[in-house]
């Protein structure tokens, strides 16, 4: 696709207004004036829709096509939520107009929502309070283990380790590590899961805490959770769990029933509000009740005669960790959609997302190679075959012919756990027309793989830029020099 500017053609022109009829007024400096013109791509009014209209159909999302990347949660956003999210009392709220009085009736109503989002959040969760503060799931990691940090301090606890499983997402142990912790990694068993026994043997006064997922990084679901929180207590230390894919149990299990302290959900995730490219997100913490004093200030609570009010006395506060209130327009959304799904609604969510992962997995169970032969939760892990290997057929290689069939690749070399990993998250709001499609789409290039490998090699040829150096293209993002 050419770019705009090589698309331009002399004294071709859009709109013409027409001569000024403002006089003009403002004398500007001869020395500051440019001799020419600046060079503007000359071009008709269609040329330029077309241009843009073009880019933006090379847009890939939800709303285009199906997006199994695992971990991500690239589900449904529902657009009555959207609309709410527009709705002027909300969209145009500045976040210095003051509580009570004056402004008040314009900002109680979203103090409202940020209360009674808390609210749901401690059912959800099992928690006693939260912040709505953090605006991703890793910025909700770090917060928690800077309230895990601060709850050693007044207690007096030299602690300087924190466990994770080898499976930990990424953010896991570099949110530790930000804190000031060292990070000590624990195997799974042969499960898939992290090992108790393994755990057992770091157990020292040093250990700050875990942090765990729970299903794991491979869709597993740890058996032995309760015993593993219940050890950490054994040493004063705190369990975190990492909630950014809560709807693997969402309204049907909850973590502080299993023994965690500190959780953080991906409302970007989980509740379905728009994310990606690092987009805006956001992942409120909750904490169990001794640790409430230490969450960020400040907090919303409700007053005796009903109004809603900011909290900012709070000597054990961790203090602020984002201006203002985090990203309202992202946790309102996310209200809305818990409101909409209500308790029945929210429990079929993390049904129709196990049902649908397994049944990606029992589908493609032969053509791949399973990590894990086992009932997973939201996500299903696969490898490549031996014949795909002795080919020199990689997962990249899959992922790349994917997209030429018009689906989003899973997530691919992750969980680090396993070789040529493919991590497959079909969401609960596919239908089984869509899993059926990807399905067969991955069995043709599994086929491909034995048959033909070198029409995988050549993949992806429907897109505008074949295989790029991957690396190269994120650290040195150059937006102008697609082809
Ligand atoms: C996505 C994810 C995170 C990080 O969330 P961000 O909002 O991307 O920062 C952390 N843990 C797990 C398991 C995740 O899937």
């Amino acid at each position: 696709m050419k770019l705009l500017f090589e698309k331009s053609v002399p004294e071709r022109t859009g709109v013409w207004p027409g001569p000024s009829d403002v006089p003009t007024t403002i004398n500007i400096q001869d020395s500051l004036l440019r001799e020419r013109c600046a060079s503007l791509p000359e071009l008709s009014e269609l040329d330029v829709v077309r241009h843009f209209t073009e880019l933006s159909r090379r847009n890939f999302g939800v709303d285009t096509n199906f997006y199994p990347l695992g971990s991500c949660t690239m589900k449904y956003n529902p657009k009555v939520t959207e609309r709410i999210a527009t709705y002027p009392g909300f969209a145009h709220l500045h976040p210095l107009l003051p509580q009570l009085r004056m402004g008040g009736m314009l900002t109680q109503g979203a103090l409202g929502v940020l209360y009674e989002m808390d609210l749901l959040l401690r059912e959800i969760t099992g928690m006693a309070g939260f912040t709505m503060q953090p605006m991703a799931g890793a910025h909700g990691e770090l917060t928690g283990m800077m309230i895990m940090a601060a709850y050693h301090r007044d207690r007096g606890n030299k602690k300087r380790i924190v466990l994770a499983p080898d499976s930990a997402h990424g953010t896991n142990p570099a949110s530790a590590a930000i804190a000031g912790y060292r990070v000590v990694t624990i195997p799974s068993d042969a499960n898939g899961v992290m090992d108790a026994k393994a755990l057992k043997q770091e157990l020292s006064d040093e250990v700050a805490g875990v942090m765990l997922t729970c299903p794991n990084t491979l869709g597993l679901f740890n058996p032995h959770i309760k015993e593993i929180c219940d050890l950490i207590h054994s040493v004063d230390g705190l369990a975190y769990y990492d909630g950014a894919n809560l709807n693997a149990i969402v309204g049907k299990a909850r973590p502080g029933d299993f023994g965690f302290d500190i959780v953080h959900v991906n409302l970007h995730k989980t509740f379905a509000t728009p994310h990606g490219g690092g987009g805006p997100g956001a992942g409120p913490v909750g904490v169990v009740e001794k640790l409430v004093p230490f969450l960020p200030v400040s907090i919303v609570v409700k007053r005796g005669d009903g109004t809603y009010a900011l909290e900012y006395d709070r000597p054990k506060s961790i203090g602020y960790v984002a201006p203002f209130y985090g990203n309202f327009g992202i946790v309102l959304r996310a209200y809305v959609y818990i409101l909409m799904l209500g308790k029945e609604g929210l429990a079929r969510v993390a049904e129709n997302a196990v049902l649908n992962a397994n049944y990606v997995r029992a589908k493609l169970n032969g053509a791949y190679t399973p990590a894990v032969d086992r009932v997973c939760k939201h996500e299903c892990v696969f490898s490549t075959t031996e014949k795909m290997a002795a080919n020199d057929v990689h997962a990249l290689d899959i992922a790349k012919a994917l997209i030429d069939r018009g689906f989003h690749p899973p997530t691919v070399y992750f969980p680090t756990i396993v070789k040529e990993a493919m991590m497959i998250e079909p969401t609960e709001t596919e239908s089984k027309e869509t899993l059926d499609a990807f399905i067969a789409a991955m069995i043709e290039i599994a086929d491909l793989a034995e048959k033909a490998p070198e029409q995988l090699k050549a993949a992806p040829v429907t897109t505008p830029v074949n295989r790029p150096d991957e690396t190269a293209a994120a650290k040195n993002l150059d937006i102008a020099c697609l082809p």
